[in-house]
């Protein structure tokens, strides 16, 4: 298993340069040359655990990594860091099953890859024989932030750079950047929104000068965001771990085809189901599912992408993104590994700020059904899933679950639909407290649902803030330097 650019093909790596470098040369994205097919009947395909699933899922698209090696990347990122022991649980609740990808360190989905990525860097770093320190720049809608740091934070041989819209993430996000330790890790706001950030962070990715003055220096950058295949890859096994449960509880049979609602902002957890299907997960529809900032659902209902139109800071500020990166990987897909035509649709997205697919490409998204939640709409979900079933989602979710319900009354489709649950409620307590007017948010979200305050929240404010750094996006770079330099 190779890895090449979405947008070349003269670049052929291997998983762990991969994941070192994070970008490719020609700006493209890493994509593995072929999806690794998978039997599910083979016998005890699902009775695994969720440690061994993911070695069994990993494995063939991390060809360059042994057995030793990934086993103990696998142990050292799924343990006691979640505080549930199926990592991943499955809850049924009424008619819908939600996929509970928070119980990690930082309460969100990310922690799912974040937590194991750093260990895939370290061992590929020894695998390359790389002696250059690692430079993680990120951008972050709000979570990944949190997430990269607490799994890079003081992790021998990197440091970590974040950069996250100032008023673009929720108070409970903020806090918890800001209250990262870690002597490698560093946290700046921009006044901008995290398109602003990512396109920066791409540049300085590209930027000669900057990399040559990194080299001079023993440094070389890398990424944790889900342009990372680092990030990718994890992500693919819990979509597995679901249809195994959903089996455990005896809600499907052995190949019955499923549907899974992801709620989207840079495309990367969906890109995920996908090409879990593509391995052969038996999954019929993909629910893409995005709020106000609804560019994807505009691209999957007109084959036109378009980031040129108003940017909304919502209440679901996670998936406030006009430029979802891993839709790259799609297109890669869909044409068939046509380069060519990639990097003129990628040019085009640069240069005019959008791009239209042709007939036959409209073809191939059909696996995918797309919708939008509106803010309103994401409160009076939250509160209507409470008040029929007492279970509390954040307001990520719940644009998941309402536009799974929107695609089950226009599709008339009868499949098990996985919701996939993002975030606790307790990084947004906002949405579910809107009605009470209630001062202290947390608390009242606590005495309302009697779900019990997770750890780290409490924590929040005992622990020391550190001091802010904000800039403007022209400054980015010169914060990195300063960093760096220090
Ligand atoms: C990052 C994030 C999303 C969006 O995921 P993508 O992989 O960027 O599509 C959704 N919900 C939450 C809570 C997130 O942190």
């Amino acid at each position: 298993m190779m890895y090449q650019s979405t947008r070349g093909n003269n670049e052929q790596v291997t998983a762990s340069q991969a994941i070192l470098k994070g970008l490719a040369s020609d700006g493209g994205l890493f994509v593995p040359d072929n999806i690794p097919q998978v039997n599910i009947k083979e016998p005890n395909f699902f009775s695994l655990s969720y440690r061994e699933l993911a070695y069994k899922i990993m494995q063939p698209f991390l060809a360059d990594f042994s057995e030793n090696e990934l086993i103990s990347c696998i142990e050292a990122a799924y343990n006691q860091k979640f505080t549930h022991k199926k990592i991943a649980p499955l809850k049924k609740v009424g008619k819908d099953y939600y996929l509970e990808l928070y119980h990690g360190p930082t309460l969100a989905f990310k922690d799912m890859a974040l937590s194991i990525l750093p260990h895939l860097m370290t061992t590929a770093l020894k695998k390359q024989k790389v002696n250059n320190e690692i430079v993680i720049l990120t951008a972050t809608s709000g979570d990944t932030g949190k997430a990269a740091m607490e799994g890079f934070s003081d992790v021998l041989g990197t440091k970590i750079i974040v950069f996250y819209p100032k008023n673009g993430v929720s108070d409970v996000q903020e806090k918890q950047m800001l209250t990262q330790r870690g002597s490698n890790t560093f946290v700046v706001g921009i006044n901008g929104n995290f398109d602003d950030a990512q396109k920066a962070v791409k540049e300085m990715f590209e930027d000669e000068e900057l990399n040559d003055w990194l080299k001079s220096k023993n440094k070389q950058f890398s990424s944790a965001n889900s342009i990372n295949i680092g990030r990718l890859v994890p992500q693919i096994v819990y979509y597995f771990y679901a249809y195994q449960q959903l089996l455990e509880m005896n809600e499907i049979k052995l190949g019955e085809k499923i549907n899974v609602s992801v709620p989207t902002g840079n495309f990367g957890n969906i890109l995920a189901a996908y090409y879990a299907k593509k391995m052969g997960l038996p999954i019929e529809y993909l629910i893409c599912a995005s709020n106000e900032n609804k560019v994807l659902t505009d691209f999957f209902t007109s084959g036109s992408y378009s980031r040129n139109r108003k940017f909304y800071v919502t209440n679901s500020p996670s998936m406030d993104i006009l430029v979802s990166s891993n839709l790259e990987r799609l297109l890669f897909q869909i044409t068939n590994n046509d380069t060519t035509r990639l990097s003129s649709l990628m040019s085009s997205l640069n240069e005019k700020g959008n791009y239209e697919l042709n007939h036959g490409e409209m073809e191939k998204l059909t696996d995918f059904y797309a919708g939008y939640t509106g803010e309103s709409e994401i409160v009076s979900t939250v509160k209507e899933v409470f008040n029929q079933s007492a279970y509390v989602i954040d307001p990520h979710t719940a644009v998941a679950k309402k536009v799974a319900d929107d695609f089950k009354h226009e599709k008339n489709n009868l499949n098990k639909t996985v919701i996939v649950s993002t975030a606790s409620p307790y990084k947004f307590p906002d949405v579910f407290i809107e009605s009470l007017e209630a001062k202290d948010k947390i608390k009242a979200l606590h005495e309302k649902s009697h779900l019990p305050i997770p750890k780290v929240i409490s924590e929040l404010n005992n622990l020391q803030a550190r001091e802010e750094h904000i800039v403007e996006i022209s400054g980015m770079k010169e914060k990195v330097l300063e960093f760096l330099d220090s």
